[in-house]
């Protein structure tokens, strides 16, 4: 059996909506673009929504909208994507990494209190990894005793919720990406959410070469434009927005099902002594990516085991820290942040997305358990 890392759930609706905006006037930003805006702040609960053509752009545009530059700090969890420090450095900032928490792998609030004595520290970079949200809450409160922007990569969390907060409820901003196997996808495009009008008014016009006037603003009614800094180019065009609109009606039933998904796979993993990442107690977990952690030592083997059993997996993440830039940077190396170093040697993602089949799925069960048996009892 072949069972692949990731099939998106894009069809005939998705289809039916570029054909429409092919037969339309726009390819670029416009009424596909603002009618998603629109519905993604509603489903969120927060007043604006600019749609961007990545999360990275949408960070790092935070990031320069709040003047964060040389001299100024930024930090961020060592387990995370790449992209959420590299926009610190984009923005000519410095990284400051801090540890996660060892069972969930979300930044640890009392690390980044440790990681503050640095000083310069300008910004908090919380990513809510896997689907699980970070402890916004705790964050809030030493952002504001600290005066940090705190701004949350919310690239794999969508669908979460905790102590009755979503993300961009607490944050300052938060950033989706809508990258080919997000939860929401349409191949590259990204999005920040905020309740600041400032940031969104910034957000508008940095995306778009810093132009006074949008393409759309200036098709309805033309007026000269004039630039008022050099912006960027980082706007979501209609037709990723098109692909973007018929997913949101089914974002709940797409969550329910990686939902059961996911206890179907907590539920064998545990009995079999597989461990995996715990869960908030109370909270609600988005469900972007379903990891689990090999023995020490022997990731390696339990990958390579996998694939020549047909079974399709990445690595959500090997440390940030220890990537061959930040080493050579920074000096980082190995036993700064343990948690994230063991997370980082264990770690394995396995398919999940609303179209694994139950055949599939019980078939990823048994062999995950079987590798796992195997490879204790050759210790
Ligand atoms: C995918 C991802 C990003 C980058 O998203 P893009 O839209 O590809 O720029 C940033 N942070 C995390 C945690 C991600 O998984």
């Amino acid at each position: 059996m072949k069972v692949e890392f990731y099939r998106h759930s894009l069809g005939a609706a998705e289809k039916a909506a570029v054909a429409d905006v092919i037969d339309s006037l726009f390819l670029t930003t416009g009424p596909r673009a603002r009618e998603f805006e629109r519905l993604f702040a509603a489903y969120l609960h927060v007043p604006y929504c600019i749609g961007l053509s990545s999360c990275t752009a949408g960070l790092h545009l935070a990031l320069k909208a709040w003047g964060i530059g040389p001299g100024d700090r930024v930090i961020v969890p060592a387990m995370t994507f790449v992209a959420s420090a590299n926009v610190v450095l984009h923005a000519g900032a410095d990284v400051v990494f801090c540890d996660v928490d060892a069972r969930t792998g979300l930044i640890d609030p009392t690390a980044v209190e440790g990681a503050l004595g640095s000083g310069g520290v300008k910004a908090l970079i919380p990513v809510h990894i896997y689907g699980q949200m970070a402890d916004m809450t705790t964050l809030r409160l030493l952002a504001d005793r600290h005066g940090l922007r705190l701004l949350e990569d919310s690239a794999h969390c969508v669908e979460g919720e905790r102590d009755g907060a979503r993300p961009g409820s607490l944050g300052d901003a938060a950033v989706f990406s809508f990258y080919a196997t997000k939860n929401l996808a349409c191949g590259e495009g990204g999005a920040v959410v905020t309740r600041s009008r400032e940031l969104t008014d910034y957000l508008e016009v940095a995306r778009l070469h810093g132009m006074s006037k949008s393409a759309l603003s200036r098709h309805e009614h033309y007026e000269h434009w004039d630039m008022d800094f050099p912006g960027y180019k980082a706007n979501l065009p209609d037709i990723q927005a098109a692909l973007l609109l018929p997913q949101l009606a089914r974002l709940d039933d797409m969550w329910r099902r990686r939902e059961a998904i996911a206890g179907r796979y907590a539920a064998a993993f545990a009995a079999a002594g597989v461990e995996f990442p715990t869960d908030v107690p109370g909270a609600r977990h988005a469900r972007h990516l379903f990891t689990i952690w090999a023995p020490d030592g022997r990731r390696d083997e339990f990958i390579a085991s996998l694939q020549v059993d047909g079974i399709g997996v990445v690595v959500n993440y090997r440390p940030v820290h220890l990537t061959r830039h930040y080493r050579e940077r920074y000096g980082c190396r190995e036993g700064q942040f343990p948690n994230a170093e063991a997370i980082g040697r264990r770690t394995i993602s396995l398919p999940f997305y609303p179209l694994l089949t139950d055949q599939e799925i019980e078939y990823v069960i048994e062999r995950v358990c079987s590798i796992h048996h195997d490879l204790l009892r050759h210790a």
